[in-house]
């Protein structure tokens, strides 16, 4: 059976006080969880370098970077961001980026890859925003572009929350189409302007998010033709996650995968996945949520 690169660091958690909403070991949780998976042999596991500064600028402005860099954020870009700076934050952030990077690279090389972290849509180019220090969505295309390793790319959103910082990043940049399937009265409350945006009302189950999400699919490629698709897989759709307002079950959530991965292998388009967000007091649980996608890639592509 053919490997499958799953690209990880094992500086990827992030140091945060105990009753934080976001669970500061999710990335080596997730990883932990993978390890006991009844697919893990087909794992070919990889670790991004970090990214420089100056890589980073391509979708973030110099003065931002480098507070990130140096610890100088100022209180209200600490409570916008929801995470204390430390340095174990900042090393992590340049990590991440090329993560997600090294992700889209190999699956331009092998069809599909996965990224045991990335998807932080809220981070905007002069400011970090919703638990998301940098734009990994927005550095991985603009790198992929500027370095013509593919034309088009599709960034295809499917955490409940909207990508706004992706859309903003993004937003005159015609070789790359953003998507963003989200709940209507989740955060971000002033929302930006995707290339296509699908608002869902609370409490959105399994059969009339699938019939969207197919519908969405379809809608994208009319007028696109994407020669990579990154696909974020946010699990607080989920129905008992701590901040969406979805209803959808642990199965919807597997056939959301299983329905993405699908669509694109059968047109041949390479897919490379982040997890995206995930909220969660049980933190297994939240590693068996972020596991689908690795189990549907699994099976998708076997
Ligand atoms: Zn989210």
């Amino acid at each position: 059976m053919k490997k499958i690169s799953w690209v990880t660091h094992e500086d990827y958690d992030i140091p945060l006080p105990e009753n934080h909403k976001f669970t500061a070991s999710k990335f080596s949780d997730l990883y932990n969880e993978l390890k006991i998976s009844d697919f893990h042999h087909r794992a070919n596991i990889q670790s991004p370098q970090k990214a420089s500064v100056e890589e980073v600028s391509i979708c973030h402005d110099l003065d931002y970077v480098l507070k990130i860099k140096n610890g100088t954020l100022s209180d209200k870009e600490i409570r916008r961001l929801g995470f204390k700076w430390s340095e174990t934050l900042s090393n992590r952030s340049f990590l991440a980026v090329n993560g997600t990077l090294l992700t889209c690279k190999e699956a331009i090389k092998n069809g599909i890859a996965n990224h045991l972290a990335g998807g932080t849509h809220h981070s905007h180019r002069d400011f970090g925003s919703g638990y998301c220090v940098f734009n990994d969505l927005a550095y991985a295309s603009l790198h992929l572009i500027r370095t013509h390793q593919v034309k088009k790319i599709l960034i295809f959103d499917t955490d409940v929350h909207q990508g706004d910082g992706t859309a903003s990043i993004l937003k005159s940049n015609d070789k790359i189409f953003t998507c963003s399937i989200h709940c209507k009265n989740n955060f971000p409350f002033r929302k930006s302007i995707s290339d296509m945006d699908v608002e869902l009302d609370n409490n959105t189950e399994d059969d009339e998010y699938l019939e969207i999400l197919n519908q969405t699919l379809n809608s994208c490629l009319k007028n696109f033709n994407p020669e990579l698709v990154i696909f974020d897989t946010g699990v607080d759709i989920h129905k008992n996650d701590k901040l969406g307002n979805l209803q959808i079950t642990t199965e919807g959530l597997l056939k959301r995968e299983l329905t993405v991965l699908e669509f694109f292998k059968n047109k041949s388009i390479p897919i490379a996945t982040v997890i995206g967000g995930g909220y969660s007091d049980d933190k297994f649980e939240l590693a068996k949520r972020h596991s689908l996608i690795f189990k549907a890639t699994s099976m998708i592509f076997n």
